[in-house]
């Protein structure tokens, strides 16, 4: 029978045991014996339910206290010297540090930079790394780890990053290639394997997902030179895992690397799999990564199971192991104990429980047993009933999106023109100034909300306490001279539910959550069924701030792009589908907000950089549907009607022409690394619309002084026209306390309004 196992497991715990204890640990509530109790009873739960779910053997390591790349770093003495003396006399504190920053009376460190994990919501730790550094092993929480799970009786394999993976996540301080540093790295590298194999570990599974990445041939060569070394000297069986996608072109590279075993995400990678059935070495074992790992829907047996028949007609059953595409880390750990869950969605859920459970089953049934054979005949019931379910196919929003035609993506006129019309209608000055849309979520706000949710306050008392923040917003902004205005957001704790929880088509978990780093997690809504837009979601609110107003208000939505990509999405349809019925019930808000009476309205898409593909050759056809998608959501307006958007999280440099494409009037745009950057990128790419590059930094609770503001609109001006520049913040500000929005915002006036002087004194 095919061994069952899976690539790695969520951390957080089901009831988020580990970001309690790791806040009550920062805030000096729990002291570092009790945070690591917690900590190893969660490996112990988990380890458990895996294996009561039918998992024949169990990760290790997967487990991380704050983030794996971290723990990857720390495993080989990757530390930073601002971090050493910390590390060196308090692991703990020093490993926090790194995570966090850590300021006390002799230490004062940032914390080090944080990116996303190849295209899912997880950030790493970056490693930083320096020309010429020294490694050496540090294997004792990944022994010590092993050594538990064989005491609780498993059957363990500890997980690593491979070293060309580490070293391609991390980046240098000088700017050097990280990839130099593979030959002092593999050393160490070693004596990891070999204290593990000291341990009494046979199995290590080794990820190295960089591998789906387009690769140069210096990586190539690296990979080749490392696993050559590797195969020399360890001691174990090395499981090398990708996942995220399938090797590509680059499958006879994957197949000739000297290891034992082959962990292939074959849900991305599908395509590839003939090709790797061919290549992969006839000895080899294949852990085959069947089921999706990043989603969470269960899986068709009708799909699935004459895949698994073929694969181990091939393999046989010594060589076949039965896995998830990739570490379970991406979904919730168990449907059981979500009650109230829309349109009947919990019968169609798998999360990181119910796949192993699933694997299980699909394994038993591959071996004949004829309970197993009944329940994946069950389980395609309900998957057959989803797929026909009247929530799910939308006979009108199907007609909607088979009637889309071009026109829909177009405004009426050219730029140039709306400009000319829409100068008209607003009467801004040059320069105009305006904020991202929300206004600070003060803890009164917050503890009305709460109560509200808990029914301790009635629907109009809630009302009446938002309407009293709008009121609040509009009139400071009117003192403060803004010139395009917002209502503030108050009647929205997330950019995403709010408008979720008003269409149809999504539903919600109580207990979904995922970890998007440290002790953060979410819990993203589901599409599961055609989504269309009952009713007007924004409108009143957008009508009560206008009519305290003689200024422009904005309306403030959240685009089609960022809905999907912030979501669990349906695996029955394309995404692009998916996007375009979102686009349309998002086009008929807007239409009803003009409708209205507001003049502009911002369609913020802040994850359109995030949903690109992994690999280069895929982004044009995504920049496609997801450009066309917010098209699609702000065409059809009349000229008059002023679109904006906002983009943030992320560098644009690279696909600024997609930007363009939007064809939105003005662009609020943030650049996380640098802003010179950006403007950068105006020197050799001249973007036609209004545009407006933050000048006030909302990440920090710093306020920024107005030489510094007047810098950055001075160097705009370089390489934009004054009549396309416009001046805000680079995020909304909810998580910014009202006195120093205050501040800021009315120095960001005085900035815009000594630059407008400047102007017209120079004629
Ligand atoms: N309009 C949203 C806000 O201001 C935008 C949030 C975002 O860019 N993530 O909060
Ligand atoms: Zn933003």
């Amino acid at each position: 029978m095919p061994h069952v196992t899976y690539p790695g497991f969520p951390r957080i715990g089901r009831r988020r045991e580990l970001k309690r204890a790791l806040e009550s640990h920062w805030k000096n509530e729990l002291d570092r014996d009790g945070l690591l109790a917690v900590a190893r009873d969660l490996r112990r739960q988990h380890w458990a339910l895996a294996r009561e779910a039918g998992a024949d053997s169990v990760p290790v390591n997967d487990f991380s206290l704050y983030d794996h790349v971290l723990d990857a770093a720390v495993l080989v003495d990757a530390i930073p010297a601002r971090y050493r003396g910390l590390y060196e006399r308090d692991p703990l504190a020093g490993y926090f540090a790194m995570a966090r920053g850590h300021q006390d009376a002799t230490v004062d460190v940032h914390a080090l930079e944080m990116t996303k994990w190849f295209d899912t919501n997880y950030h790493y730790i970056v490693p930083e790394l320096v020309a010429g550094q020294t490694f050496r092993a540090r294997p004792a929480k990944v022994v010590d780890e092993f050594r538990e799970a064989v005491a609780a009786g498993h059957a363990a394999r500890p997980v690593l990053i491979g070293p060309i993976t580490f070293l391609r996540l991390a980046k240098t301080v000088d700017g050097s290639d990280p990839l130099a540093l593979l030959d002092g790295l593999l050393p160490a590298w070693l004596d990891v394997l070999d204290a593990l194999a000291d341990a009494g570990a046979d199995w290590v599974q080794v990820d190295e997902p960089a591998l789906v990445l387009d690769l140069d041939d210096a990586t190539r060569d690296a990979y080749r030179h490392a696993y050559a070394r590797i195969a020399e000297r360890s001691r174990v069986r090395i499981l090398l895992a990708t996942y995220f996608g399938g090797p590509g072109d680059d499958v006879a590279l994957l197949a000739s690397l000297p290891v034992a075993g082959f962990h292939v995400d074959l849900v991305r990678g599908e395509d590839d799999l003939s090709a790797l059935l061919e290549a992969l070495p006839d000895d080899a074992i294949v852990s085959a990564g069947i089921l999706d790992g990043r989603n969470v829907w269960l899986s068709a047996p009708d799909k699935v199971l004459p895949r698994i028949e073929a694969l181990r007609d091939r393999l046989g059953d010594e060589r076949l192991w039965l896995s998830t595409s990739c570490s379970l880390l991406h979904v919730p750990i168990d449907v059981a104990g979500e009650k109230r869950l829309r349109g009947g969605v919990g019968e169609w859920l798998s999360f990181a429980r119910q796949k192993i459970e699933e694997l299980r089953r699909y394994a038993d049934a591959a071996n004949g047993a004829a309970d197993a054979r009944a329940s994946l005949a069950a389980q395609q019931a309900v998957v057959d009933a989803r797929l026909a379910s009247p929530d799910v196919v939308r006979p009108h929003v199907r007609a909607r999106v088979r009637g889309l035609t071009p026109q829909f993506a177009q405004r009426r006129s050219a730029f140039g023109f709306r400009k000319v019309v829409q100068r008209e209608r607003f009467g801004l000055p040059d320069l105009p100034t305006t904020t991202i849309g929300s206004f600070p979520q003060t803890p009164d706000l917050r503890n009305a909300r709460a109560a509200h949710r808990a029914g301790r306050l009635d629907d109009a008392s809630y009302a009446d306490v938002l309407r009293e923040e709008v009121r609040r917003a509009v009139r400071f902004q009117e003192e403060a001279g803004i010139d395009v205005l917002v209502h503030g957001e108050p009647e929205r704790n997330d950019m995403v539910e709010y408008f979720a929880e008003q269409l149809d088509g999504y539903a919600f978990t109580s207990l979904g959550w995922v970890q998007s780093y440290g002790s953060r997690c979410v819990k993203a809504p589901i599409i599961y069924g055609d989504v269309a837009r009952p009713a007007p979601m924004t409108v009143a609110w957008s009508a009560y701030a206008q009519s305290l107003t003689e200024r422009p208000m904005k309306g403030m939505l959240t685009g089609p792009v960022t809905m999907l990509q912030w979501s669990f999405v349906r695996d029955d349809l394309p995404r692009a589908d998916v996007c375009r019925q979102i686009a349309l019930a998002l086009r008929d808000e807007v239409h009803d907000l003009e409708k209205a009476g507001i003049g502009i309205v911002q369609i913020d898409e802040p994850a359109l950089r995030e949903g690109m593909p992994l690999r280069r050759h895929a982004w044009a056809a995504y920049l496609d549907w997801a450009v066309d998608a917010f098209r699609i959501t702000a065409g059809g307006v009349s000229d008059a009607t002023q679109v904006h958007t906002h983009m943030c999280y992320s560098e644009f440099n690279d696909i600024m022409d997609a930007v363009a494409a939007m064809d939105a009037d003005v662009i609020s745009i943030e650049t996380s690394r640098s802003r010179m950057e950006l403007l950068e990128a105006f020197t050799t790419f001249r973007y036609p619309n209004g545009i407006g590059p933050g000048v006030y930094d909302i990440h920090s609770p710093r306020v920024p002084a107005e030489a510094e503001m007047a810098d950055l609109v001075a160097r705009a001006l370089q390489v934009l026209a004054p009549d396309q520049l416009w001046i805000n913040p680079d995020c909304g500000l909810k998580t910014r306390g009202w006195p120093e929005v205050r501040d800021a915002l009315t120095g960001m006036v005085a900035v815009a309004r000594a630059a407008r002087e400047r102007l017209t004194a120079a004629g």
